[in-house]
């Protein structure tokens, strides 16, 4: 009996231990938005305004992109048929099968279930879920990570083409939006842009100066940008209906490490920056924010 109770006690023990590190890992290591903003007073709002320019941006960035990476985000998005990727080759043709054809990427172990996100088996199943031989087929698009923030840079394309303030009715929702919005576009921009090490230029350079200027210090500011980072989980969604009060605070999120993307990803966006650059901001005198 008392070596049962014994074991119940140590096993108790070790499960609070789990909870405890697990809510230390949330507090310290994840960021939020708002940790942004920890430094400027509630009664200060972020207008629109503070927006604008880093919108114009991923306008350019996306619109500049889309092509190139069509078909390796057709793959993670699912759109492809699944017959062709394991045999190339369909029975339907091309206008009678519900998924696109276009693709080169071939993977006969690959699980038809995990690509539709419906096996069930997990761990047990015997085919891959993962896209394993993916760097022979695809040049940009290498790691989950990469998806993900092209469906980010994605979203921020749609906002910019779409959003509707008077959609959302309520001020606490506008404001939060606002904020996740900034803090969005500072990710990408700082982890996409070339740049100096320990330098905020190329923010500076990219979006407004006033807008970093209403974030924490600079120095705090690059501190926290190491950390992996919660973003809302309707960022993530391809179709979002911006006539309806699509966005409320305190929603779902999720966590992107951006240090996961691939070299190849983060090359591929440096040079549509450096175009945006060239293009946009040097004719005007603007400094360069690297080497
Ligand atoms: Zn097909
Ligand atoms: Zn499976």
């Amino acid at each position: 009996m008392t070596s049962t109770n014994d074991k119940i006690d140590t096993l108790s023990k070790k499960i609070a231990e789990i909870s405890i590190q697990q809510d230390i890992i949330c507090n310290t290591n994840i960021s939020e938005a708002n940790n942004y903003y920890k430094t400027r007073q509630t009664s200060k709002g972020v207008n629109f305004a503070r927006l604008e320019k880093g919108l114009l941006l991923f306008i350019y960035i996306h619109e500049t992109t889309k092509s190139i990476l069509y078909s390796e985000i057709a793959l993670w998005d699912r759109r492809l048929c699944i017959q062709m990727i394991k045999n190339g080759d369909c029975p339907k043709l091309r206008n009678q099968c519900r998924y696109e054809h276009e693709t080169s990427y071939r993977q006969s172990n690959i699980c038809p279930f995990w690509y539709t996100h419906s096996c069930t088996y997990g761990t047990k199943c015997r085919f891959s879920h993962e896209f394993f031989p993916i760097s022979n087929y695809h040049h940009y698009i290498l790691t989950n990570t990469d998806n993900i923030v092209y469906k980010l840079i994605r979203f921020v394309r749609n906002f910019a083409g779409h959003y509707i303030d008077s959609a959302i009715k309520d001020e606490n929702d506008l404001q939060q939006l606002h904020k996740e919005m900034v803090v969005l576009m500072v990710h990408l921009v700082h982890f996409l842009s070339p740049k100096r090490s320990n330098s905020i230029d190329h923010l500076n350079l990219f979006l407004e100066a006033t807008t970093i200027k209403q974030l924490i210090s600079p120095d705090s500011l690059l501190e926290e940008l190491e950390k992996p980072y919660n973003v809302p989980k309707i960022f993530l969604e391809s179709t979002l209906n911006f006539n309806t009060h699509w966005y409320r605070h305190g929603t779902n999120k999720c966590s992107v490490d951006f240090s996961q993307m691939s070299t190849q990803f983060i090359t591929h966006f440096n040079s549509v920056f450096i175009g945006f650059y060239e293009g946009r901001l040097k004719s005007r005198g603007a400094p360069i924010a690297w080497a």
